[in-house]
């Protein structure tokens, strides 16, 4: 069975639920002195789902003392052992610094987090809801463990976590390498991009010509490209040759190239901005590069028609520091060079697409994260504007494609743009997310 630890400091209500959920008279609850002295185990069962569950309640009586040291070390094992740990607050009481020293043991933790917040019925628990939000495990579950209260809930939470056949699923859509990658090809009129997807496909499917706007509208076919391995990976190619003509008609090419593009987007994870080699960079091209990223999106750039490029090494250069100084927001986009009309770099450019993808829909363990955040604060810890210190206390992962983060800290209004920056770019680094973009949101704790 899957485990599910119930962490918490004393009287937030652990063994109520743990009552609740194990059934008051038929629980199965292991009393073994010695060995489990300080915690109580039972079989739970919650609208058809059933785990095993651990609760650390024991101590509670135990010698005030030593009570920290004793918790800290019960709950760690419990955590170790669980598939999920549900971390309860008493919404009432409020977020009180023994919550946030747990919450601190509990973000070193590889074990996945459940934040709940008990006793949570009524207006007096309101205050202390949006307190438990601050502690970094997202929005908590509102409970009443007493009145049997948000178990419709805390089922949706837990979930994911105990029933493997979802996990499994979930892993599939947002993380399974296999998954048809959403690609979709951008650029300007005359770029290559009608070319270079019937290279792709093998066949004359759209009409190429030296003419803008031969094609009409964006179009999605779905593909299958052989890796190095020769293991089959399904593509979706969205094209959005609909721009030029469009673009043509009413003569405001900037503005309905990238508008259109945009519109592409929406359905891709990975972008890939293909140039002209012969014409170089241009500043539109650098707008629908920085509209991509904003949007959440993966870039590549393709610099195309290398076959009849003239100085490749010095254009291409030129290119990639247009780049570094174009595009503000994320450094080090890949840019590769290929031609559409032999086919070369093609292969390499669409492994390169399943791989950004991969890092795009990273998730971070929240000990490795932990880990990350402490080094890069250590190393470059934040400024003190008039003297006092910009604390940061936490990072969480939000969610992924694209990786978006929330820090909490205490004046983080304070902290200059740069600094954000640092952490970003360091995450990348040492997060493995490459270039593609990373959101960051400061918060404060409380309020
Ligand atoms: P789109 O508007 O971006 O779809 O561009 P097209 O695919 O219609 O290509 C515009 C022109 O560039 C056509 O004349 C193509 O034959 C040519 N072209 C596209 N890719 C390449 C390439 O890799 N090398 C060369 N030499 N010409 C290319």
């Amino acid at each position: 069975l899957p485990i599910v630890a119930i962490v918490g400091r004393p009287n937030v209500g652990k063994s109520t639920l743990f009552n609740r959920l194990v059934g008051k008279k038929l629980a199965l609850v292991d009393d073994r002195p010695g060995v489990t002295r300080d915690r109580r185990e039972g079989d739970a069962h919650l609208l058809g789902l059933d785990f095993r569950i651990i609760d650390t309640a024991g101590y509670e009586d135990e010698d005030p003392d030593t009570l920290p040291g004793r918790m800290r070390r019960q709950t760690e094992a419990a955590v170790s052992e669980a598939d999920v740990a549900l971390f309860l607050v008493d919404a009432r009481a409020g977020v009180m610094p023994l919550d946030e020293e747990i919450a601190r043991w509990l973000r070193s933790s590889d074990t996945p987090i459940v934040l709940a917040a008990n006793k949570a019925e009524g207006r007096a628990a309101e205050q202390g809801i949006l307190e438990a939000l601050a502690l970094g495990f997202g929005d908590p579950v509102q409970l009443s463990a007493e009145h049997g209260e948000g178990v419709g809930d805390l089922f949706e939470a837990l979930l994911p976590f105990i029933d493997r056949e979802v996990e499994e699923e979930e892993e599939v859509d947002l993380e399974n390498p296999f998954a048809p990658l959403k690609l979709a090809i951008v650029g300007r009129p005359n770029a290559g991009k009608s070319t270079l997807i019937n290279r792709f496909l093998g066949q004359d499917r759209l009409i190429t010509g030296p003419e803008a706007g031969i094609t009409r509208d964006s179009i999605a076919i779905d593909w299958e490209w052989h890796d190095r391995n020769g293991e089959v990976r399904q593509v979706r190619l969205i094209d959005t040759a609909g721009m030029r003509k469009k673009a043509k008609v009413q003569d405001k090419l900037e503005k309905l190239s990238v508008a259109d593009a945009l519109r592409a987007v929406d359905f891709a994870e990975v972008v890939v901005l293909l140039l002209d080699a012969t014409l170089g960079l241009e500043s539109q091209d650098l707008r629908i590069a920085d509209r991509v990223l904003e949007e959440g999106r993966a870039l590549l750039i393709a610099l195309n028609k290398w076959d009849v490029a003239e100085n490749p090494s010095s254009l291409f250069n030129g290119v990639r520091k247009a780049l570094e100084d174009g595009l503000s927001q994320v450094k080090g986009v890949p840019l590769l060079a290929v031609s559409a009309a032999t086919g070369k770099g093609l292969d390499t450019l669409i492994e390169a697409a399943f791989e950004t993808r991969a890092a795009w829909s990273k998730r971070v363990p929240t000990g490795e994260l932990n880990r990350w955040f402490e080094r890069a604060v250590e190393a470059n810890p934040p400024p003190a504007p008039g003297g006092k210190r910009i604390k940061l206390r936490y990072v969480t992962q939000v969610k992924s494609r694209p990786p978006s983060f929330v820090i909490f800290g205490t004046r983080v209004d304070q902290l200059p743009a740069s600094y954000e920056r640092y952490l970003v770019n360091s995450m990348r680094r040492e997060l493995g997310f490459g270039a593609v973009p990373v959101r960051l949101t400061l918060r404060a704790p409380k309020n």
